[in-house]
């Protein structure tokens, strides 16, 4: 099967999962591989093919890209994973091969929400001390570091895994996955005293719940927004880039 069709999806997200999914019906004589970073220890696996680890940089994806004779790639990685996201612009250019980014929505604040907009995990941490005491943080156990100093403040802080970087001093661990319900948000954040949120603007339900639990409770939130999308195509559905892939592989 040399001539078959390759593509490249960039994983690591429940979109990336569902597209490998329904590429699979839909492309059935294309090779369809997933990429996962291979941060967690067991990860939810895509259907198809999988390959796991990084690629040694843009020159790494692009000597990748050019062995296995990719055909299309869809970075449908997180809306923070900012460096893959990078590198697959600059790899798929060098490489000459299409690239379409796949990224959800962000959140969009309704009436009752209040949310501080930062750029960054160190300019939320530098807000914090006038926002609130007792700290809800849900921005994952990969930066904890930019809130490590902060000693005179209490967080819970919520992640999947364990953290493997500095902690802040007052600090509880809660480990669990989405998706969330708000009754249950309310109650945490009712429970351990929650007079302010830290999130990343990630979009999407599966951890929306708790800002519905902060607007109930009238609990600031702050809001690390997004870094900027560099790939020159895009779309936020699924369904969309399942359309585009069939146009680049057919
Ligand atoms: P990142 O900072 O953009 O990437 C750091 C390095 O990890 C990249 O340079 C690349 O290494 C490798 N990498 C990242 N994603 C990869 C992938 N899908 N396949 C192969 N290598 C990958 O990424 P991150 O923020 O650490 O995120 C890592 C993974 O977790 C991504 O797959 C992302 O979708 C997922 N994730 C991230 C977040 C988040 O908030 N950042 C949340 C949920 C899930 P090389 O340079 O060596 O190729």
């Amino acid at each position: 099967m040399a001539d078959r069709r390759t593509v490249l999806i960039l994983g690591g997200t429940a979109d990336a999962r569902a597209l490998a999914a329904r590429l699979a019906d839909a492309l059935p004589d294309a090779r369809i591989v997933s990429s996962l970073a291979g941060r967690t220890s067991n990860p939810v696996l895509p259907r198809g093919e999988t390959r796991i680890g990084g690629f040694g940089g843009a020159a790494g994806l692009a000597t990748w890209l050019a062995a296995e004779r990719v055909t299309a790639v869809v970075d449908a990685t997180h809306p923070f994973a900012a460096r893959i996201s990078a590198n697959a612009v600059t790899a798929c250019g060098e490489a000459d091969v299409p690239l379409l980014r796949l990224q959800r929505p962000g959140w969009t604040p309704e009436p009752g929400d209040d949310w501080r907009h930062v750029g960054s995990a160190t300019a939320a941490a530098a807000l914090l001390p006038e926002v609130g005491r007792r700290v809800f943080l849900t921005t994952g156990r990969m930066e904890t570091e930019p809130y490590a100093h902060l000693d005179d403040l209490w967080f819970l802080l919520r992640s999947v895994e364990a953290p493997t970087g500095p902690v802040p001093r007052h600090c509880e661990l809660l480990l669990a996955r989405g998706p969330f319900d708000v009754a249950d948000e309310i109650a945490l954040m009712r429970r351990h005293e929650v007079d302010v949120i830290v999130t990343k603007d990630s979009g999407g339900t599966l951890t929306a719940a708790k800002l519905r639990a902060a607007r109930a409770l009238r609990i600031p939130v702050v809001m690390i927004d997004r870094p900027e999308v560099t790939a020159d195509q895009q779309v936020a559905a699924v369904a969309d880039a399942v359309e585009w892939t069939q146009r680049i592989v057919a």
